[in-house]
C-alpha cells in the first residue's frame, strides 16, 4: 500500500499519495479466472484454458473496470454494450471445437476480448461490429497485441460474411430471436455454428452441427446477451 501524506496549502487541505501504488497482479487474477471459474466449472478443453490464461483481458475493459476484468460477470464496454462472462467465452469458445487450422466467424466484436482467444485457436478469425467505434477500439487494442491473423468489418454480421464463406466456425456473441438461415448456409461441411436464441432477454446457447443439408442441435446452457440487431435479427428499437 502506498501511504498518504497530508498538508495544508494556501488554506486548503490536501493529501498526496507519496508512493506508487503497487500493480495489481493481474496475471494471477487471470490464472485464478481459470481455475476457479472455468476448470472447476467443467471447461475441460486444454487449448481454451490454456489461451484465457494468456490473454490480458484487462486491456479490452474500459478503464474504469480495470481491476474488475477477471470477475465472473460481464462488464459494460460503453455504448450500451457489454464484455461476455469468462465462463461464457470459454463455453461457447470450447464448443467450437478449434483444433488451429480453421477459418472462423465471429458476429458481434464488442472489446475483442473474444477475438483474440479465436485468434490464438484457429488459423484465421473475420470478425464483424454493428457500432463503428467499438470496431475501431477492438482493431486498435488487438494490433498493439500484435494479433495479426483477423480481418475486420463494420456492419450487420446477421447476412454473415458471403464474399469468405465457408467458415468451420461462427460464433455469435448477441442474443438472436432465431438461428439467421444467412449463418448457417455460410457454415462448412462438419462446421460448428453457436449462437445464443430465444426471447430478448433470455437465451439458450445452442451449438449447431452442419451435416450436408441436416444440421444437428444441442442445447449448451442457458444465457443473457444483448440483442443481435440487424436482418436477421431484432428490429432497432
Ligand atoms: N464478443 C464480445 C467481447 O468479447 O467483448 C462481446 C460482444 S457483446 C456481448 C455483443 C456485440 O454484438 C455488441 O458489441 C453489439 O454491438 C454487437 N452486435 C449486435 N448486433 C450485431 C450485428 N447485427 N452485427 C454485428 N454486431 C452486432
Amino acid at each position: 500500500m502506498g501511504y498518504l501524506r497530508f498538508g495544508v496549502s494556501e488554506g486548503v487541505m490536501f493529501w498526496k499519495k507519496d508512493k506508487k501504488e503497487p500493480e495489481r497482479d493481474y496475471q494471477k487474477e487471470r490464472l485464478a479466472m481459470v481455475e476457479e471459474q472455468l476448470r472447476r466449472r467443467g471447461i475441460s478443453d486444454s487449448r481454451v484454458l490454456e489461451a484465457m490464461g494468456k490473454v490480458p483481458r484487462h486491456l479490452f475493459v474500459l478503464d474504469d473496470y480495470r481491476d474488475s476484468a477477471y470477475e465472473d460477470r460481464p462488464l459494460p464496454i460503453g455504448e450500451g454494450q457489454t464484455i461476455s462472462q469468462p465462463y461464457m467465452v470459454a463455453i461457447m469458445t470450447q464448443s467450437l471445437e478449434l483444433q488451429g487450422r480453421e477459418k472462423v466467424l465471429e458476429v458481434g466484436t464488442g472489446s475483442g476480448y473474444q477475438t483474440a482467444i479465436l485468434s490464438e485457436l484457429a488459423q484465421k478469425v473475420f470478425t464483424i461490429e454493428r457500432i463503428p467505434a467499438l470496431t475501431a477500439r477492438a482493431r486498435k487494442v488487438l494490433g498493439e497485441l500484435g494479433y495479426s491473423n483477423i480481418s475486420f468489418l463494420s456492419g450487420d454480421g446477421s447476412r454473415g460474411w458471403p464474399e469468405e464463406a465457408p467458415f468451420d466456425g461462427i460464433i455469435v456473441t448477441a442474443g438472436s430471436p432465431d438461428v439467421p438461415p444467412t449463418l448457417k448456409s455460410q457454415l462448412a461441411e462438419e462446421g460448428r455454428l453457436v449462437i445464443p436464441t430465444g426471447p430478448r432477454y433470455t437465451q439458450t446457447l445452442y451449438k449447431l452441427t452442419r451435416h450436408g443439408d441436416r444440421f444437428s442441435e444441442e442445447d449448451v446452457t442457458g444465457c443473457v446477451f444483448v440483442p443481435l440487431v440487424g436482418d436477421y435479427g431484432w428490429k432497432e428499437e
